[in-house]
């Protein structure tokens, strides 16, 4: 069942409501679940009535003071901010977007994307786990099947073949004490990267020059592959 099926909202709503549980599911994740912050939040992005409106559909409910989304709001929310976050790797990395024009474009995308065609590009992306921002993409059912027909176009460095080419498309490595000196030797999104060998180490050409790398760092470096190996 499409998940348009399960939860009937006559479509002039659809996506005030996904816009709202979006908000609430990110408000959540920073921790913030009382009614007035909650409200003022969707106040301030434009949509005053947004709340008594998930309440009307049976998505949010109040206890005390606290914001609780209900199990069909809980999947939703969930749904709408993995369709978004994905949107979002995929105008980054695969369309080389600028910042200034993902953001807008994501939020439009995610109320349009089916669940297969989120699953396809989940998939093409090699299962992210954050968007550019650094949240979390919740998982789909993909993501734990891995297997699928789709060859992935981003991919971890530690999973291209020897003698394969890319353009580092992100680094999954926040906070990470590497990430300094990686950046410094010049291995940043779009700089062209071939690999020469995977063991003992990776051994990589990122540009001009040629790096060693611990397959644990190379594991959390994303590659977008050369047009001639998605075909494979
Ligand atoms: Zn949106
Ligand atoms: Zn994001
Ligand atoms: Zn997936």
């Amino acid at each position: 069942m499409t998940e348009r099926q399960k939860f009937p909202i006559p479509s002039a709503e659809r996506e005030d409501v996904e816009e709202a549980l979006g908000l609430l599911w990110y408000q959540r994740e920073l921790g913030v679940t009382d009614g007035a912050t909650l409200r003022g939040a969707l106040h301030a992005a434009g949509s005053p009535e947004g709340f008594d409106r998930l309440v009307r559909h049976g998505f949010v409910r109040e206890e005390s003071d606290h914001v609780l989304l209900t199990s069909s709001g809980d999947e939703l929310a969930r749904d709408v901010t993995r369709r978004l976050r994905l949107a979002e790797r995929l105008l980054t990395d695969v369309l080389s977007l600028d910042r200034s024009a993902v953001d807008p474009n994501a939020c439009v995308l995610e109320h349009t994307i089916s669940p297969e065609v989120t699953e396809s590009i989940c998939t093409l992306l090699g299962h992210p786990v954050e968007c550019p921002h650094g949240h979390t993409i919740p998982p789909g059912e993909c993501c734990g099947r891995k297997d699928g027909r789709l060859s992935p176009i981003v991919v971890p460095l530690s999973r291209l073949a020897v003698g394969e080419s890319g353009r580092v498309a992100y680094l999954q490595l926040k906070d990470h004490p590497e990430l300094h000196r990686l950046l410094a030797l010049g291995v940043i999104p779009g700089a062209p990267v071939h690999l020469h060998q995977t063991f003992p180490a990776f051994v990589v050409e990122v540009g001009e020059s040629q790096l060693a790398l611990e397959s644990s760092i190379a594991a959390r470096i994303f590659v977008r592959r050369a047009e001639e190996s998605k075909i494979s």
